[in-house]
């Protein structure tokens, strides 16, 4: 075969690997814009209302420099919308992203280490299954469990989910006799990961909440005990240890009791809340019981501020979760699956992946755990902290908040109350230096914020105050 063809080919493909002085040169560039949009941060908007630009983001097959690039960025991209990186931004559950984990991340990109098998990746995985062992002792999990760093707290949930049906041999003609336990405040990933696990067929108890919008552990009995009398089979509770509405922590203990006393597999949902066990306050006692659970979800792109994509379970059949989980693929059989690690492939959906513990490694390595602490602790008191403002202000309060999220809404006004705290939350975003969002429980408007950006100091939260004093006084004129 005549080479000059491979050759020609080749000239043309070696454009792929940029020469020092042009890798260089981006790495700069970009270093450049990336420091400009951090050093902008505490003046740029955390909300900017949404152009339609026709034509943005469609493809061509030109090259193009990378300063247009990052001008088309910052016109199409950075300039529109959410601010999820600002500080100003206290709506939804936030996090920031930490500096220390985008390094992480460029790192695991340029490196590639093949973090789905240990046979690929002894050094990656070896990483990521210490930061899930380091979970596991901090959610008090013994020795015996593991996870799987997952992209986020829905996945985690569907995993935990899955090991569960496993774990307890669930017959398709067994599901429509099963039972699941949950509250109406469990995220809406819960919902889609029972669908999607194919349990939409069990039996879903929404077991009644107290006034804090915690689950009735006594409640939960009278129908586990219910259930069993009429022949039904107790199969999972799912509580939460911070929702996403309120921040309500479940009465983990009481719960764990249940799940013991009739054998029912409990999962908890603290993919917000979770990392709050780390606190020195006495906060942290309202997890102690985390350790009892079987499986649990957590966030570290939420509690951790790093960036989007990486959240975990924890599970302590492994065997399940395995069983679940694994295959041996023909291709794959120089791989044969190590003794000593297990590999994150056979442990979840996934089998290519991206090496996304190495951002969290490099984010808790690089500054140690104290700040981490100190900086979740800070955020619960910024929130009791604006909780007492707002009551100052005549707002009427939602529940004291347990974690970091608070809700609230205006009633001192003869104006539609939901229509008078939409008109609330509109001015405050459209001036867009603070994102708030709201909430329906039972079909009541709430306005809510949930702190925990690491971005997010008493500056932010005095500006969001100032905010909605304003929007008060508009929103009262306008009539
Ligand atoms: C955010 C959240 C989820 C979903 O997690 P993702 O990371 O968005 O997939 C699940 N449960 C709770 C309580 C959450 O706050």
């Amino acid at each position: 075969m005549d080479t000059q063809r491979i050759l020609q080919l080749e000239q043309i493909s070696k454009l792929l690997e940029p020469n020092p002085e042009q890798r260089q040169y981006w790495y700069d560039t970009m270093g450049n814009f990336a420091h400009s949009f951090v050093d902008h941060l505490t003046i740029s908007k955390a909300y900017r209302p949404i152009r339609h630009v026709p034509g943005s983001f469609v493809m061509d097959d030109k090259a193009t420099g990378i300063e247009e690039l990052l001008e088309y960025l910052q016109d199409n991209m950075l300039s529109q919308g959410l601010n999820p990186a600002s500080g100003g931004h206290l709506g939804y559950i936030p996090g920031g992203g930490l500096y220390a984990g985008a390094l992480g991340d460029f790192f695991a990109a340029i490196c590639n280490q093949y973090a789905g098998i240990y046979f690929g990746g002894p050094g990656a995985v070896k990483m990521e299954n210490e930061l899930i062992r380091w979970m596991c002792r901090l959610m008090d999990y013994p020795e015996s469990s593991h996870g799987n760093l997952t992209s986020g707290g829905s996945i985690a949930n569907l995993i935990a989910i899955v090991t569960a049906r496993e774990s307890r041999q669930l017959k398709s003609s067994e599901i429509t006799s099963s039972c699941i336990y949950l509250t109406h405040q469990v995220h809406h990933c819960i919902h889609k990961a029972i669908r999607i696990s194919g349990l939409s067929e069990a039996v879903i108890r929404i077991i009644d909440m107290d006034d804090n919008f915690c689950m009735n552990a006594s409640m939960l009995e009278q129908t586990v005990l219910k259930d069993i009398q009429n022949g039904l089979k107790p199969f999972m509770i799912i509580a939460s240890a911070g929702t996403t509405d309120t921040g309500a922590v479940d009465h983990i203990e009481a719960i764990a009791d249940i799940s013991d006393k009739y054998s029912i597999w409990f999962h908890i949902d603290a993919a917000y809340g979770g990392f709050f066990k780390m606190v020195d306050d006495p906060v942290a006692l309202k997890f102690s019981a985390m350790g009892r659970s079987d499986s649990l979800a957590i966030d570290p792109h939420k509690g951790l501020f790093l960036s989007y994509g990486l959240g975990a379970v924890l599970i302590k059949d492994v065997k399940s979760m395995y069983a679940a989980h694994y295959y041996k693929a023909a291709y794959m059989q120089d791989s044969l699956h190590s003794q000593d690690e297990l590999s994150p492939c056979d442990l979840s959906p996934e089998l290519t992946k991206h090496f996304r513990g190495l951002r969290m490694w490099l984010a808790l390595k690089i500054h140690g755990e104290q700040p981490f602490k100190d900086c979740l602790l800070e955020k619960i008191l910024l929130c009791r902290y604006f909780y007492e403002k707002a009551q100052e202000m005549g707002f009427r309060m939602g529940p004291y908040p347990e974690l970091s999220v608070c809700i609230y809404r205006y009633e001192n006004t003869d104006a539609d109350h939901q229509v008078f705290n939409q008109k609330i939350v509109e001015y405050v975003v459209s001036k867009g230096r603070i994102f708030v969002s709201s909430t329906l429980i039972d079909g009541l408007f709430w306005i809510r914020i949930a702190v925990l950006s690491f971005r997010t100091h008493l500056r932010e939260i005095d500006m969001y105050i100032d905010d909605l004093k304003e929007a008060l006084e508009i929103v009262k004129s306008l009539k």
